[in-house]
């Protein structure tokens, strides 16, 4: 593959798809990598069923459909999404910088805009789950219409296991939940409306063993519990929701100025190398609230600071979007 752009944004969260859309209004060319399969960052990884109440504009929005409203936002300048795809270096590049991915491809861009938020992502793994992953196991629900009418097991205790249980009990056939602990870590108020709609919570117990069909898909798990006989659930998805460790990883190693695993900013939200910008979570500067609001302030102030470095004739105010026909 072989790509070049003017501005190459690391993290399809919801500060990078603001800035995708941000960086179209302001006439660059854009690409977006992001290492997860789904683009939404922290809030398709971890929280798609959840409401969020201050993002302004909205009295109330799912997280899935923020993103849904991002993603549709930053479409009319036709991004290049790099899904699934790790930046893991970064070097100077002819009259830019290139972006080398995992797997080797390297992407060309004038300037690069971070916006990791707290990295990458890795899933706690499930032990019996491993060589599942793909094959009925997931470790969260991209779409809950794939998951209709079928038998799930949820395993996990926390809140992102009980949000994954609330929302797939509409639509799969059955959703039990399975936890190796007594005590669940999630709100007491979501644990209860688990329980008031009889989903089946299987504690002090664990996931030991999944089974495939003759056609090797997966058909069965098989649960063990303390002083309990082992129990064989019916399932067709595994949903692992153990967590997520995350990691700032490769980009430690571009010579940015890291402290408390954020990239420290200037106003500009400039970095210390040249041409390497930061926003959202993962940019630190003095008094940042990491908020999602402050993520689309700070992508729109990178972006605008970016579009004059790149061509120093150009505004810094971009004008207002509201007088663009
Ligand atoms: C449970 C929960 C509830 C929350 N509720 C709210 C709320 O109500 N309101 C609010 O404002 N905020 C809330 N937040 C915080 C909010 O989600 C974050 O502030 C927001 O997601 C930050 O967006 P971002 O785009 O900066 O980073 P992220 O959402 O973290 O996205 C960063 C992306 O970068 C990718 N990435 C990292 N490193 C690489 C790499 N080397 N190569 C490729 N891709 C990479 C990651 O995979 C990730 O997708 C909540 C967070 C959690 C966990």
């Amino acid at each position: 593959m072989e790509l070049s752009v003017d501005l190459l944004i690391v993290g399809a969260g919801p500060t990078g798809l603001f800035a995708a859309y941000y960086a179209g209004f302001r006439g660059l060319s854009m690409a977006v990598v992001d290492s997860l399969p789904e683009a939404g960052g922290q809030v398709t990884a971890m929280y798609p069923e959840k409401m969020i109440y201050d993002v302004g504009g909205f009295p109330a929005v799912r997280g899935r459909d923020l993103v849904k409203g991002l993603v549709e936002q930053a479409a009319q300048w036709q991004p290049t999404y790099l899904l699934g795809r790790k930046a893991e270096v970064l070097r100077e590049g002819g009259d830019g910088l290139d972006v080398e991915l995992d797997g080797g491809d390297v992407v060309h861009a004038k300037a690069v805009l971070v916006t990791a938020g707290i990295g990458e992502f890795t899933p706690r793994p499930l032990p019996a789950g491993d060589g599942w992953l793909g094959r009925g196991m997931v470790h969260f629900v991209p779409s809950l219409d794939a998951h209709a009418g079928q038998d799930v097991v949820v395993v996990g205790g926390g809140d992102s296991a009980f949000d994954w249980v609330l929302a797939l009990h509409p639509v799969a056939e059955s959703v039990t939940l399975v936890h190796r602990r007594a005590k669940f870590r999630a709100a007491e108020s979501i644990v209860r409306q688990a329980r008031e709609l009889g989903v089946r919570l299987l504690t002090d117990a664990e996931v030991a063993e999944l089974r495939e069909d003759a056609s090797g898909a997966l058909c069965e798990v098989v649960v063990t519990a303390k002083d309990a006989e082992p129990v064989v659930l019916p399932a067709q998805a595994v949903v692992a929701a153990l967590g997520f460790t995350a990691d700032l990883g490769p980009i430690e190693n571009w010579g940015l100025q890291i402290d408390h695993r954020a990239i420290s900013v200037d106003s500009t939200m400039a970095t210390a190398r040249p041409r390497v910008y930061a926003a959202g979570d993962v940019a630190a500067y003095p008094g940042k609230v990491k908020l999602i609001a402050t993520g689309f302030g700070e992508a729109a102030t990178a972006v605008n600071n970016i579009a004059v470095e790149l061509d120093p004739q150009a505004h810094l105010f971009p004008g207002h979007s509201s007088n663009v026909e």
